[in-house]
Protein backbone atom coordinates (compact mmCIF):
# COMPACT_ATOMS: atom_id res chain seq x y z
CA UNK A 1 0.00 0.00 0.00
CA UNK A 2 1.44 3.39 -0.98
CA UNK A 3 0.03 6.78 0.69
CA UNK A 4 0.74 10.47 0.74
CA UNK A 5 0.32 12.20 3.41
CA UNK A 6 -0.23 15.65 2.91
CA UNK A 7 -1.76 19.01 4.91
CA UNK A 8 -0.68 22.19 6.31
CA UNK A 9 2.79 22.43 7.95
CA UNK A 10 2.09 21.15 11.58
CA UNK A 11 -0.77 19.60 10.96
CA UNK A 12 0.54 16.01 12.38
CA UNK A 13 2.28 14.01 9.46
CA UNK A 14 5.06 13.58 10.91
CA UNK A 15 3.61 11.71 13.84
CA UNK A 16 0.88 9.96 11.69
CA UNK A 17 3.68 8.63 9.19
CA UNK A 18 5.28 7.14 12.55
CA UNK A 19 2.21 5.69 13.52
CA UNK A 20 1.42 4.08 9.57
CA UNK A 21 5.28 2.62 10.22
CA UNK A 22 4.61 0.95 13.00
CA UNK A 23 1.28 0.02 12.14
CA UNK A 24 1.61 -1.35 9.07
CA UNK A 25 5.06 -2.05 8.57
CA UNK A 26 4.96 0.93 5.67
CA UNK A 27 8.39 2.19 4.78
CA UNK A 28 8.55 6.31 5.58
CA UNK A 29 10.14 8.88 3.48
CA UNK A 30 9.95 12.23 4.85
CA UNK A 31 11.61 15.18 1.93
CA UNK A 32 12.55 17.45 5.24
CA UNK A 33 14.14 14.61 7.25
CA UNK A 34 15.96 13.85 4.26
CA UNK A 35 17.07 17.34 3.37
CA UNK A 36 17.94 18.54 7.00
CA UNK A 37 20.10 15.54 7.26
CA UNK A 38 21.95 16.65 4.42
CA UNK A 39 22.21 19.82 5.39
CA UNK A 40 23.50 18.50 8.68
CA UNK A 41 25.94 16.63 7.20
CA UNK A 42 26.85 19.48 4.70
CA UNK A 43 26.33 17.07 1.50
CA UNK A 44 26.65 18.74 -2.16
CA UNK A 45 22.77 18.47 -2.12
CA UNK A 46 22.29 19.74 2.07
CA UNK A 47 24.39 22.77 0.40
CA UNK A 48 22.46 23.43 -2.20
CA UNK A 49 19.30 23.19 -0.22
CA UNK A 50 20.20 25.31 2.44
CA UNK A 51 18.91 28.95 1.77
CA UNK A 52 15.46 27.80 0.65
CA UNK A 53 14.73 25.26 3.66
CA UNK A 54 16.41 28.67 6.31
CA UNK A 55 13.49 30.54 4.09
CA UNK A 56 10.98 28.51 4.32
CA UNK A 57 10.92 28.53 0.44
CA UNK A 58 10.38 24.80 -1.62
CA UNK A 59 13.19 23.62 -2.40
CA UNK A 60 13.86 23.43 -6.62
CA UNK A 61 12.45 20.59 -8.04
CA UNK A 62 15.38 20.42 -10.33
CA UNK A 63 17.16 19.98 -6.57
CA UNK A 64 14.82 17.67 -5.43
CA UNK A 65 13.22 15.12 -7.69
CA UNK A 66 16.20 12.75 -8.72
CA UNK A 67 17.30 12.29 -5.23
CA UNK A 68 13.67 11.75 -4.51
CA UNK A 69 13.35 9.03 -7.27
CA UNK A 70 16.62 7.75 -5.87
CA UNK A 71 14.99 6.96 -2.27
CA UNK A 72 11.43 5.40 -3.52
CA UNK A 73 13.47 3.35 -5.67
CA UNK A 74 16.16 2.08 -2.87
CA UNK A 75 12.77 0.72 -1.04
CA UNK A 76 11.26 -0.74 -3.51
CA UNK A 77 10.41 -4.24 -2.61
CA UNK A 78 9.17 -2.49 0.67
CA UNK A 79 5.31 -3.27 1.45
CA UNK A 80 4.97 -0.07 0.47
CA UNK A 81 5.27 3.53 1.59
CA UNK A 82 3.99 6.44 3.49
CA UNK A 83 5.48 9.87 2.02
CA UNK A 84 5.19 12.81 4.71
CA UNK A 85 6.40 16.21 2.73
CA UNK A 86 5.50 14.79 -0.75
CA UNK A 87 4.60 16.18 -3.48
CA UNK A 88 4.55 19.22 -2.57
CA UNK A 89 3.69 20.73 -5.94
CA UNK A 90 1.37 19.67 -8.51
CA UNK A 91 4.94 18.95 -10.70
CA UNK A 92 5.91 16.87 -8.02
CA UNK A 93 2.87 15.10 -8.23
CA UNK A 94 2.90 14.25 -11.93
CA UNK A 95 6.21 13.37 -11.30
CA UNK A 96 5.67 11.00 -8.59
CA UNK A 97 3.14 9.15 -10.64
CA UNK A 98 5.62 8.70 -12.95
CA UNK A 99 7.93 7.25 -10.37
CA UNK A 100 5.43 4.90 -9.56
CA UNK A 101 4.79 3.84 -12.80
CA UNK A 102 8.11 3.06 -13.42
CA UNK A 103 8.53 0.97 -10.36
CA UNK A 104 5.33 -1.16 -11.81
CA UNK A 105 2.92 0.67 -8.67
CA UNK A 106 0.68 3.23 -7.86
CA UNK A 107 -0.52 5.22 -5.33
CA UNK A 108 -3.48 4.03 -3.58
CA UNK A 109 -4.33 7.00 -1.35
CA UNK A 110 -4.02 10.79 -0.56
CA UNK A 111 -4.95 11.64 3.08
CA UNK A 112 -4.84 14.84 4.00
CA UNK A 113 -4.81 16.02 7.87
CA UNK A 114 -7.16 19.03 7.93
CA UNK A 115 -6.16 21.86 10.53
CA UNK A 116 -6.85 25.25 9.95
CA UNK A 117 -3.55 27.95 9.42
CA UNK A 118 -4.06 29.41 13.41
CA UNK A 119 -3.96 25.73 14.50
CA UNK A 120 -1.19 24.98 12.94
CA UNK A 121 0.97 28.11 13.30
CA UNK A 122 0.14 27.72 17.25
CA UNK A 123 1.27 24.01 17.08
CA UNK A 124 4.52 25.24 15.21
CA UNK A 125 5.95 27.87 17.51
CA UNK A 126 5.27 25.44 20.58
CA UNK A 127 7.35 22.13 18.67
CA UNK A 128 10.12 21.51 20.27
CA UNK A 129 12.42 18.45 19.16
CA UNK A 130 15.00 16.18 20.83
CA UNK A 131 18.16 16.32 18.22
CA UNK A 132 19.35 13.36 20.12
CA UNK A 133 16.70 10.65 19.08
CA UNK A 134 14.06 12.68 17.19
CA UNK A 135 11.30 12.72 19.56
CA UNK A 136 9.27 15.59 19.13
CA UNK A 137 6.71 17.58 22.15
CA UNK A 138 4.62 20.31 22.08
CA UNK A 139 4.45 22.82 24.99
CA UNK A 140 0.95 23.48 24.59
CA UNK A 141 -0.56 19.94 23.55
CA UNK A 142 2.21 17.38 24.23
CA UNK A 143 4.50 19.10 27.10
CA UNK A 144 7.70 16.85 28.11
CA UNK A 145 7.01 15.95 31.91
CA UNK A 146 10.40 17.46 32.54
CA UNK A 147 10.74 20.92 31.51
CA UNK A 148 12.83 21.00 28.03
CA UNK A 149 14.09 17.52 28.71
CA UNK A 150 13.21 14.82 26.06
CA UNK A 151 11.46 12.18 27.88
CA UNK A 152 12.66 9.24 25.76
CA UNK A 153 16.18 10.09 26.57
CA UNK A 154 16.55 12.98 29.23
CA UNK A 155 18.42 15.17 26.18
CA UNK A 156 17.86 19.22 25.64
CA UNK A 157 15.37 20.08 23.19
CA UNK A 158 15.43 22.20 21.05
CA UNK A 159 13.38 24.19 18.50
CA UNK A 160 13.75 23.37 14.72
CA UNK A 161 15.48 26.29 12.71
CA UNK A 162 12.77 27.03 10.98
CA UNK A 163 10.07 27.13 13.17
CA UNK A 164 10.18 30.84 13.97
CA UNK A 165 7.26 33.43 13.32
CA UNK A 166 8.65 34.90 10.24
CA UNK A 167 9.44 31.15 8.42
CA UNK A 168 6.34 29.68 9.78
CA UNK A 169 4.27 32.73 8.11
CA UNK A 170 6.27 32.07 4.56
CA UNK A 171 5.62 28.15 4.94
CA UNK A 172 2.18 28.54 5.67
CA UNK A 173 2.22 31.13 2.68
CA UNK A 174 4.12 28.59 0.35
CA UNK A 175 1.49 25.96 1.37
CA UNK A 176 -1.43 27.74 0.35
CA UNK A 177 -0.27 28.56 -2.95
CA UNK A 178 1.56 26.13 -3.93
CA UNK A 179 0.59 22.99 -2.59
CA UNK A 180 -3.26 23.04 -1.67
CA UNK A 181 -3.75 23.04 -5.44
CA UNK A 182 -2.27 18.78 -5.26
CA UNK A 183 -5.17 18.11 -3.41
CA UNK A 184 -7.29 18.93 -6.59
CA UNK A 185 -5.08 16.65 -8.43
CA UNK A 186 -5.59 13.36 -6.32
CA UNK A 187 -9.71 14.35 -5.94
CA UNK A 188 -9.65 14.39 -9.44
CA UNK A 189 -8.05 10.77 -9.33
CA UNK A 190 -10.92 9.51 -6.17
CA UNK A 191 -7.52 9.03 -4.12
CA UNK A 192 -8.09 11.94 -1.92
CA UNK A 193 -9.23 11.17 2.10
CA UNK A 194 -9.95 14.74 4.25
CA UNK A 195 -9.72 13.74 7.72
CA UNK A 196 -9.69 16.30 10.53
CA UNK A 197 -6.23 16.16 12.16
CA UNK A 198 -7.41 18.79 15.15
CA UNK A 199 -7.59 15.62 17.39
CA UNK A 200 -5.13 13.79 19.93
CA UNK A 201 -2.72 11.86 17.68
CA UNK A 202 -4.56 8.45 18.94
CA UNK A 203 -7.91 9.78 17.54
CA UNK A 204 -6.51 10.84 14.15
CA UNK A 205 -4.41 7.66 13.74
CA UNK A 206 -8.03 5.66 14.39
CA UNK A 207 -9.48 8.00 11.63
CA UNK A 208 -6.64 6.55 9.32
CA UNK A 209 -6.52 3.45 9.43
CA UNK A 210 -10.34 3.78 8.95
CA UNK A 211 -10.22 5.62 5.75
CA UNK A 212 -7.58 2.78 4.52
CA UNK A 213 -10.14 0.07 5.79
CA UNK A 214 -7.08 -1.24 8.08
P1 LIG B 1 9.10 19.81 6.50
O1 LIG B 1 10.02 19.11 7.46
O2 LIG B 1 8.23 18.87 5.75
O3 LIG B 1 8.34 20.93 7.16
O4 LIG B 1 10.05 20.49 5.39
C1 LIG B 1 11.04 21.44 5.77
C2 LIG B 1 11.56 22.18 4.53
O5 LIG B 1 12.16 21.26 3.62
C3 LIG B 1 10.48 22.90 3.72
O6 LIG B 1 10.17 24.18 4.24
C4 LIG B 1 11.20 22.98 2.34
O7 LIG B 1 12.18 24.00 2.33
C5 LIG B 1 11.92 21.64 2.28
N1 LIG B 1 11.08 20.59 1.64
C6 LIG B 1 10.58 19.48 2.23
N2 LIG B 1 9.87 18.74 1.36
C7 LIG B 1 9.93 19.41 0.17
C8 LIG B 1 9.39 19.17 -1.12
N3 LIG B 1 8.62 18.09 -1.38
N4 LIG B 1 9.64 20.07 -2.10
C9 LIG B 1 10.41 21.16 -1.87
N5 LIG B 1 10.94 21.45 -0.67
C10 LIG B 1 10.72 20.59 0.35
Amino acid sequence: MNVVLLGIPGSGKGTQADFLKNRLGLRTINTGDLLREAMKKKTELGKRTKEFMEKGDLVPDKILLDFIEEKIKEQKRSSGFVLDGFPRTLKQAEDLDLIFQKLGTELDCAIKLDISEKRARKRLEGRLVCPFCGAFFNLETNPPKDDILCDICGNKLVRRFDDNKETIATRIQVYREKTKPVENYYKKQGKLEIINGDAEADVVSRRIISVLGK
